[in-house]
């Protein structure tokens, strides 16, 4: 059967000396996988038609035997040359995109995610990348996957009432704030987050566009508390990511 959709791709991965296997994120078919047989020959009509965060259409082979599909024809829609030119705005991309690649799965498609992951990588080719850009994409990515992590309540009892004069608590292994009621005096995987930072994190999540956090003038101290209880809760939930660390490391 023949696919005919729309891609990003997440990743590329050498298959021989003159193929590659892309993996795609799409909005109707979810992840997949195609082999680009004999992509790297100078007359092959795929070279040059797809590149790491590109957004593409594609024509593909289904194969039931594998998941590993054929690619047949590709042209890209959005090449975000970009990224060419900012190697810190590809960095960010090539996190979001590892993110992206481990986080999703073949034949599970997700439009909204699709779109998107479509809108912030134009952002990031245009707009480049910061600390706070990568964290509201790391929000936003995380409440489409319906894992987000709850910011505005306390876990345990709901109040929303948390006294300005020290820091709430965020518990990295439940995922959110505790009250002081509510939280377990052994409980070690707690940080405080002071309410600040708090109240930066809560505005990031609520917005649709990385517009506010690239304009967001945060002092170190916010940028450290929000990268540090998003990357705490990103360890924990999702695995550690070594392109985590060098993006935010870097940008
Ligand atoms: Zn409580």
């Amino acid at each position: 059967m023949i696919i005919k959709t729309t891609g990003i791709v997440l990743r590329l991965d050498p298959f021989s000396k003159t193929s590659q296997i892309i993996s795609w994120l799409t909005p109707d078919q979810g992840r997949v996988a195609t082999i680009a047989k004999g992509a790297k020959r100078t007359k092959n009509s795929l070279l040059g038609q797809y590149d790491c965060f590109y957004t593409c259409e594609l024509l593909y082979y289904q194969t039931h035997r594998t998941s590993l599909h054929i690619l047949k024809e590709c042209s890209p829609l959005s090449p975000r040359t970009g990224f060419r030119r900012n190697w810190r705005a590809s960095l960010g991309a090539s996190y979001l995109c590892d993110l992206l690649n481990r986080l999703t799965s073949p034949g599970a498609p997700h439009p909204a995610l699709f779109d998107w992951a479509n809108r912030t990588l134009d952002f990031l080719a245009e707009q480049g990348g910061s600390g706070p850009v990568m964290n509201w994409a790391e929000l936003k990515l995380l409440k489409l996957l319906g894992v987000a992590p709850t910011l505005t309540s306390c876990l345990g009892c709901g109040t929303k009432e948390f006294p300005g004069d020290r820091p709430a608590a965020f518990s990295i292994s439940r995922g959110g704030l505790l009250c002081a009621s509510c939280r377990n005096p052994h409980d070690t995987l707690v940080m405080p987050v002071t309410h600040d930072a708090l109240a930066m994190l809560r505005g990031w999540a609520d917005t649709e566009t990385p517009i506010i956090a690239k304009r967001t003038a945060c002092t170190p101290h916010q940028t450290r508390t929000a990268n540090k209880l998003l990357g705490a809760f990103m360890h924990y939930h999702l695995e550690s990511s070594l392109a985590r660390d060098i993006a935010l490391g870097m940008i």
